[in-house]
């Protein structure tokens, strides 16, 4: 049994309702996080939650929250779940409302959902263990503002789908410019000539905090090259390496596109490199 938060309370998630008049199911108007944690240690939390002031902020939703008032509800939530391998997912919308009108209304109180799931041990930098991932490639169909993390997820669940009736683990997603932005819920990265190279950070996609993370140990350590830049369809379909990242995947090697290998096929030695480095540096963010 998971135990939820709900404004104010923690209960069985079971027990955990809100109105259909609520914002987040009439509009998705809301914003969301997800943390992981293993062993009761999260990854990345002040990067979760500034992200998540930022996006409140962006849509004008007034929550009074600090990082410490989202730490004690993290922390309580890890010890109420096992402290095993946890997701931490933290949902604000912007509340409910007395009708179903557009506008924002005047004097509303936000909700605030949270509860922890169980997600899959971190990988390991070991080629003989890493999943292989076998991804799809679409146009990205989704809105002009993709930096922010809300709910109103519809644009990326078709996206997502696209790749899953194909049998494959994610979609690659490529804008008018066929250049690529992101996967559906992940970052993604190509490598050519032992360099790493990502889209770098605007409207057309999440500033991912895998994807952040992972920059910076790559800078830290300097030995692996970097770019942040465009990257067309043609050069991810002709990389050495491709990954997509997020905070429950990690660094995850992409040994397939639309059918066809990804450089030789195999999960490559820059991802092994890249994820030892991510493994040993994650619980310093
Ligand atoms: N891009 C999208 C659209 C996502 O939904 C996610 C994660 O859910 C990511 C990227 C990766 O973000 P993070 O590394 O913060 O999990």
């Amino acid at each position: 049994m998971s135990i939820a938060y709900l404004d104010g309370s923690y209960m069985p998630i079971e027990q955990a309702k809100i109105s259909p008049m609520d914002r987040g199911f009439l509009f998705g108007d809301g914003i969301y996080e997800v943390v992981p944690s293993y062993a009761g240690k999260m990854v990345g939390f002040g990067p979760h939650i500034a992200r998540m002031q930022n996006g409140l902020a962006a849509v004008g939703i007034k929550l009074d929250w600090s990082e410490d008032n989202w730490a004690e509800l993290c922390n309580r939530l890890i010890n109420e779940n096992g402290a095993g391998n946890l997701g931490i997912y933290l949902h604000v919308s912007r509340g409910a409302d007395s009708k179903r009108f557009h506008a924002f209304p005047d004097n509303i109180a936000p909700t605030v959902f949270a509860y922890a799931f169980e997600i899959a041990p971190p990988p390991v930098a070991d080629k003989a263990l890493a999943k292989a991932y076998k991804v799809s490639t679409t146009r990205d169909l989704r809105w002009e503002r993709c930096h922010i993390k809300s709910t109103a997820l519809l644009g990326n669940v078709l996206h997502f789908q696209h790749g899953y009736e194909r049998g494959h683990d994610e979609t690659l997603l490529f804008n008018a410019n066929n250049e690529l932005t992101e996967a559906s819920a992940c970052n993604a990265f190509i490598v050519k000539d032992g360099k790493v190279i990502t889209p770098p950070l605007d409207n057309q996609l999440l500033p991912g905090i895998t994807r952040h993370i992972l920059l910076d140990v790559l800078r830290r350590d300097g030995s692996i090259a970097v770019e942040e830049r465009s990257v067309s369809m043609d050069e991810v379909l002709n990389a050495d390496e491709v990954w997509i990242t997020s905070s429950s995947k990690e660094v995850a090697p992409v040994t397939q596109i639309d059918g066809k290998a990804v450089g030789n096929g195999e999960v490559g030695e820059v991802w092994l490199a890249a994820q030892t480095l991510y493994s040993a540096g994650k619980f310093d963010y």
